[in-house]
């Protein structure tokens, strides 16, 4: 296979890769360079309308095809994603700005495993079965909902994106995929591997544009029965408007403002790697990032002289570079975002302790969008910097003196995705793990997935949860049958 980054991104619809109808594209950008360097599908309700119809096409044979058979479509994909693992880090680089090594080791072998492990899960998925003591059993049909619309954003484009099509897919239904404008480029690699992994016409149909343009006719399209959305809590709140009165199935995967509370009796070596980690990976463009970072007050001042020593030594540079530690945020409007995030925390009174400048790597990235990693102290909780979410390599600093103010200012936030908890106590662990209002907890670790658990926030962070049979219960409609014995 030539996997290599086209300059015109095509649409694939109905096993075809075609322009947009509407004839128009949008220009890609390196993030890390400035430079346009490819075109993207600016496509509407037309193309979206011609994907639904080959999908219902493809539906009942999809749909009623063995699981062996779905199996081998999944599994080949995987395959073909791992044989592909450079030529795709190095277009979700060149897309993003992430570090290449990152894509290498995180972002391409997670988008393997996604299809991997539910292609195998959708052989062993079983539903239940309820007997009434001698009056009658009853047992649960889980049966493909149809076609559905799987939506997903720019930081983690491929892994994400994989994350929603491949459990749709196990389930049976027939789906139309976009991709985020941002990022498009795996997203259309991905359709030459499907076609190439002989995925049969209409079942999968990945069709790129923006969220007004494109993402919002799959939302509204009448045909389309259940929408998997991960992405800013605005454009979920817009969704669920819409989708809510059609009575459509939804999964929302949104924002979060994530604390990370910290012990003083926590493992400190551990802890300060780590946080460093969940901190600035991805340059902080991971919605499980901990950028409310809560530290017990009696190690506050050791916590802060050694966390800034630690950040200030994170290469930021050329993506493409092994030692780049830091590379480019996904894009200009976001830089500007981010940017302006920084100001307003200088506004409110805080005190930057570390970065808050933009950076100019030598050479080739000299426009890109890079941000140094920021560090910011003296905001109360309901400042907005601690407040709403920044979506950069920004972090806060808080104190706390006892369980009781940390669990009030980790509960602070409207959001309750993920929270990270440093102690050493297991008392404590469990304790504050019940009572911090968060979808997804880490004790003692960071970013430690197993497929198999739920994922997915509380309060403005989400609805629904994906992952396991979480993710293939959601993409299937349960029919229960009752027979009198
Ligand atoms: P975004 O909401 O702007 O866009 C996400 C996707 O939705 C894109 O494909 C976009 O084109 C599309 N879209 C936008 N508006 C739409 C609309 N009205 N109707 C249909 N589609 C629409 O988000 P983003 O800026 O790409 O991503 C960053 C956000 O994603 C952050 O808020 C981050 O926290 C969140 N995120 C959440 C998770 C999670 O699992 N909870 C994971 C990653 C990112």
């Amino acid at each position: 296979m030539n996997l290599a980054a086209p300059q015109q991104i095509l649409n694939y619809i109905g096993g075809e890769f075609c322009d947009p109808e509407s004839g128009k594209f949008i220009d890609n950008v390196n993030p890390a360079t400035a430079q346009v360097y490819s075109q993207t599908p600016d496509s509407t309700s037309e193309d979206i309308d011609l994907a639904v119809a080959s999908a219902q096409k493809a539906f009942p044979e999809w749909s009623t095809a063995s699981p062996e058979f779905r199996f081998k479509v999944l599994n080949k994909i995987a395959e073909l994603i791992e044989a592909n693992l450079e030529a795709l880090a190095l277009a979700e680089s060149n897309d993003n700005g992430k570090p290449l090594w990152l894509s290498k080791k995180v972002d391409i072998p997670r988008a393997a495993e996604n299809f991997r492990f539910f292609a195998t899960g959708l052989i062993h998925f079983a539903s239940e079965s309820h007997a009434m003591q001698g009056k009658a059993i009853n047992y649960t049909l889980r049966q493909p909902i149809g076609v559905v619309g799987c939506i997903s954003p720019w930081n983690l484009p491929l892994y994400l994106f994989t994350w929603k099509i491949a459990p749709a897919l196990a389930a049976g239904n027939c789906v139309i995929a976009k991709p985020s404008e941002v990022t498009p480029m795996t997203g259309y690699l991905l359709s030459l591997i499907a076609d190439a992994a002989g995925m049969p016409a209409g079942v999968l149909n990945i069709v790129h544009g923006t969220g007004a343009g494109c993402g919002s006719s799959i939302v509204s399209h009448p045909d389309i029965k259940a929408i998997s959305f991960t992405g800013s809590t605005r454009a979920g709140k817009d969704i669920a408007a819409i989708a809510a009165p059609m009575f459509k199935k939804l999964s929302l995967e949104l924002g979060g403002k994530n604390p990370n509370i910290i012990f003083a009796d926590c493992n400190w070596e551990k802890m300060m790697r780590t946080t460093l980690q969940s901190s600035f990976a991805n340059q902080g463009q991971i919605c499980l990032c901990g950028s409310r970072i809560l530290i017990e007050e009696s190690i506050y001042e050791q916590f802060k002289k050694e966390f800034v020593e630690r950040a200030s030594k994170l290469t930021i540079g050329d993506p493409l570079e092994e030692t780049s530690r830091q590379g480019a945020v996904v894009s200009k409007a976001h830089f500007d975002k981010v940017m302006a995030c920084i100001e307003q925390a200088k506004k409110e009174g805080g005190t930057i302790l570390l970065g808050g400048e933009a950076v100019h790597p030598a050479g080739r990235c000299a426009e890109g969008y890079f941000i140094q990693p920021t560090i910011i102290e003296g905001l109360d909780a309901n400042s907005r910097t601690n407040m709403e979410e920044i979506f950069g390599p920004v972090v806060s600093l808080q104190s706390f003196r006892t369980e009781e103010e940390a669990l009030v200012l980790a509960n602070a936030s409207d959001y309750g995705l993920s929270a990270t908890i440093w102690t050493e106590q297991v008392s404590r662990a469990h304790h504050m793990a019940a009572k911090v209002h968060s979808g997804i907890i880490w004790v003692n670790c960071w970013l430690l997935r197993d497929l198999r658990t739920p994922f997915g926030g509380f309060r403005n962070s989400g609805v629904g949860r994906e992952g396991g049979w979480e993710a293939l219960r959601f993409f299937t409609e349960p029919k229960n049958i009752c027979i009198e014995i």
